[in-house]
């Protein structure tokens, strides 16, 4: 270091916050929102870096930064190699964000004290050329596309939500995509459902899924469930996913896919469509959100709900609601956004409208609430059967 950037550097330092990687340990375990910024060059981050924290290499600092957090109240902790990061700190507060220090020591000094690091997954020759658009996103780069990688989604229906879901779902790089469907291919589902083919037709759902899948995508880890779900083995089908997509078009099988995640605290990202009409919501089924139950208590009358095969339902609006439901999960695993968590989208086709309204936790919920009197699996068909509702909730069919 020249002696006049050590100079300037010792000036910065006595004019900005600075903590020990012990108060940073603290800062960041202690329940408080604090934004983790590493400024080191993204060969250095891939390399390891402190758990939580977002890398924007000190020469895009200013241009990116907003990008992560433009809330100037928040509160910023920045580290990287000494002599960058006491000036990095310097030009956020110039930026007009109001808590801002750095951590002394950096990477080597947290590790030095005993606390963990993480490391992100390196991705390979063809992973980078494969996903190089994603690569360029810097809310995707190498570490968004090592979390969708790792991620693991099931999705249950092959039909028409199912398909747009699991095409792009295989092509983003989700790394397993499970798939669930006991149907063969008919060829009234040819109108909608483009994960199958004419030459399908006949053959179960889930193989041609399968096939169309992994000719996107050989290196998906493609997993067909050729089976209906049920109350015996809904909890080994689900365990290894952390993301559940519902595309089903009953009722027995929704409110068994909701109870056995409100057991297991998995998401569903769930779609539903009915004519020219769709919605989109994530039911959490933990202690944050809504679960299906929350918003509907009870199944209305058979006669009140028909399927697609009664209905009808225009050709490309699964394929609309379908691609919403995608884009929650790859929003899920990355965790960025707002993903549609307390809120019910709905959308009209006729009007091209999309409408949001708020939903929930429902408290007294019968499964997810605060003294729930479901806490285990029940008949389903027979809970879904013979039911006589006053009111009837306005629920939509899928399929
Ligand atoms: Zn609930």
């Amino acid at each position: 270091m020249s002696t006049a950037f050590e100079a300037l550097l010792e000036e910065v330092k006595g004019a900005v916050d600075s903590v020990t990687v012990e108060e940073a340990h603290g800062r960041l375990n202690n329940g408080s929102k604090v934004v983790l910024i590493d400024v080191r060059e993204r060969e250095d981050f891939a390399e390891g870096y402190i758990p939580g924290a977002q890398n924007i290499p000190r020469g895009f600092l200013e241009l990116q930064i907003e990008g992560v957090v433009n809330d100037r109240s928040a509160s910023l902790l920045v580290y990287g190699h000494e002599g960058q990061t006491p000036l990095a700190a310097r030009d956020l507060s110039g930026m007009g964000y109001e808590s801002v220090a750095y951590i002394d020591g950096g990477l080597d000094a947290w590790v030095g004290a005993g606390y963990p690091s993480d490391r992100d997954r390196a991705l390979s020759k063809a992973e980078q050329f494969r996903y190089a658009r994603h690569l360029l996103v810097p809310e995707v780069g190498e570490r968004g596309q090592g979390k969708l990688l790792d991620a693991k989604v099931l999705l249950i229906g092959a039909g028409g939500l199912g398909s747009p879901s699991a095409f792009y779902l295989a092509a983003a790089g989700i790394g397993t995509v499970g798939i669930l469907d006991a149907d063969v291919v008919d060829v009234t589902n040819l109108q909608r459902q483009i994960l199958h083919g004419t030459s399908d037709v006949g053959r179960p759902k889930a193989v041609s899924a399968y096939e169309k899948l992994k000719d996107l995508n050989p290196a998906c880890n493609v997993i067909p469930h050729q089976a209906y779900m049920t109350s015996d083995n809904v909890m080994e089908i689900i365990e290894p996913y952390d993301i559940i997509v519902n595309g089903c078009d009953n009722f027995p099988t929704r409110y068994l896919i909701n109870d056995a995640c409100v057991f297991t605290r998995k998401p569903i990202v769930d779609g539903s469509i009915f004519r020219f009409d769709g919605q989109v919501t994530i039911f959490t089924c933990d202690s944050e959100g809504p679960c299906y139950r929350c918003l509907y208590p009870e199944p209305p009358p058979a006669e009140m709900a028909p399927s697609c095969a009664e209905a009808g339902v225009l050709g490309v609006l699964p394929g609309t609601i379908g691609l919403i439901q995608a884009t929650e999960v790859v929003k899920l695993i990355l965790g960025q956004g707002d993903p549609l968590i307390g809120k019910l989208l709905m959308y009209d086709a006729l009007q091209m409208s999309f409408k949001k309204f708020n939903i929930r936790r429902d408290v007294n919920c019968p499964v997810c609430g605060d003294n729930p009197e479901i806490t285990e699996l029940i008949d389903y068909i027979a809970f879904c059967s013979g039911v006589n509702l006053s009111e009837v909730p306005e629920e939509l069919t899928a399929g």
